[in-house]
């Protein structure tokens, strides 16, 4: 069912400077921003290999990503597995006993199809489970 680590989400305090850091100094190929005002984000894409490197920060303060830094600081904040097709892939882990934070799918960042599991059913990790169209 899953295909690839599609992106790392990291939640940071300063997307510029974040960006100037993944973009300037450590070099990585930089495609570009974009705000999702559903989850009040603003985020960077950075591909890399098979996979990207997303930059998550906040643009509200009650933003999930505001949230996430006020507990745990800024890092790593979610891994998202690509999926053919999440409305599937939501039906068969709900079938297994898996809690999702998102039993629809629902728009993220370029168009992409996107859910949730709950961090209670992993290890304390924020899984998104994620479909894209442009492939
Ligand atoms: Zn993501």
């Amino acid at each position: 069912m899953f295909k690839k680590i599609d992106h790392l989400g990291i939640a940071v305090e300063d997307l510029a400077a974040a960006v100037e850091l993944f973009r300037d100094t450590l070099g990585l190929e930089y495609a570009g921003e974009e705000t999702v005002a559903d989850q009040k984000v603003r985020t960077a894409f950075f591909p890399l290999g098979e996979s990207s490197v997303e930059l998550l920060e906040a643009t509200d303060p009650d933003s999930p990503i505001a949230k996430y830094i006020e507990k745990k600081g800024p890092g790593i904040h979610h891994i998202a597995l690509r999926v053919d097709d999440v409305a599937k892939a939501i039906e068969v882990l709900l079938g297994k006993g898996v809690r999702m934070i998102d039993t629809v799918p629902r728009v993220g960042a370029h168009g992409a199809k996107i859910a949730f599991i709950h961090p209670k059913s992993t290890p304390g990790i924020l899984v998104e489970i994620c479909q894209r169209g442009d492939e």
